[in-house]
């Protein structure tokens, strides 16, 4: 059982100020698809956000997409997006002081903090834009109001495309990490055989949680260094940092993805 997931923006998609290797997506596709690994998509992305890069950048279908953050997961196959009720459960379960709604009415009126569009909300995600120039005391003033009341996560990244913060608060038990560890159970796979690959923020937590990581060349420089003293006090993680000129590819995005496969032998034969 080979599972390999990725997230999206900046990793799979070469959608940075980096320099994509042509053809990388269709030699990602085409591994993929010949070495019959399962793929899975852990994103930040809703479906319809999910589905715009599916067309826009021609990569696959995965066979479950991880998405919102690790809040919903669906399953792909021959009639469509099928959702995964289990995980909703789960979830309720799991975290059962968990009130989106009593969140946003506890963190309304903290300066500089938009609340996101309702598309980008969800059940179990309350999201925020956040001034990223004063995001520490924004953090602060938001951990006063909510930490510990309702089974929450509170994960912050830095979109470094269009310079916005973003917060999520997530039940503890749904986030990108906690999903995938779902998905690795149901597939019956230890967690050293499910490859997972990140580049910033929100990655932090699958990167650090017994996965077999991959940084992608171009990974966040906080997260390069957030990982890196992860591996330090735990010697036991397994890490990877793509760092190109490996048959031909450079490394950023997809091109890391297909470098780290190959280096945990996902992918085995020569390109
Ligand atoms: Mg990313």
């Amino acid at each position: 059982m080979k599972i390999l997931a990725t997230d999206l923006d900046r990793t799979l998609l070469p959608n940075g100020s980096w320099p994509p290797d042509s053809g990388a997506i269709d030699l990602f596709n085409e591994l993929t698809a010949r070495h019959e690994v399962v793929v899975v998509y852990v994103t930040g992305r809703n479906l319809r956000l999910t589905e715009d890069a599916i067309e826009e950048y021609g990569i696959r279908h995965p066979h479950v997409l991880i998405g919102d953050v690790g809040t919903s997961i669906r399953k792909y196959d021959q009639h469509g997006w099928v959702a995964h009720t289990g995980w909703d459960a789960h979830v309720r379960q799991a975290s059962p002081e968990w009130d989106g709604d009593a969140i946003r009415f506890a963190v309304a009126g903290v300066e500089g903090l938009t609340e996101q569009e309702r598309e980008h909300c969800g059940p179990f995600k309350q999201s925020y834009y956040v001034d990223h120039d004063s995001h520490e005391t924004i953090l602060e003033a938001v951990g006063e109001r909510v930490k510990g009341r309702f089974d929450e996560v509170i994960v912050y990244s830095h979109d470094s495309r269009s310079g916005k913060g973003l917060l999520d608060l997530l039940p503890q038990s749904a986030t990108k990490q906690t999903a995938l560890e779902y998905i690795a159970d149901e597939f019956g796979a230890r967690r050293e055989d499910v490859v997972f690959c990140g580049d910033s923020g929100n990655d932090v937590f699958p990167l650090t949680a017994g996965f077999s990581g991959v940084l992608v060349r171009n990974a966040d420089d906080q997260l390069v260094a957030s990982v890196r003293q992860a591996a330090a006090d735990s010697p036991q993680l397994q890490v990877y940092f793509a760092r190109g000129d490996f048959q031909g590819l450079n490394g950023y995005y997809t091109s890391g993805v297909i470098e780290g496969a190959y280096h945990y032998g996902v992918f085995s034969d020569p390109l």
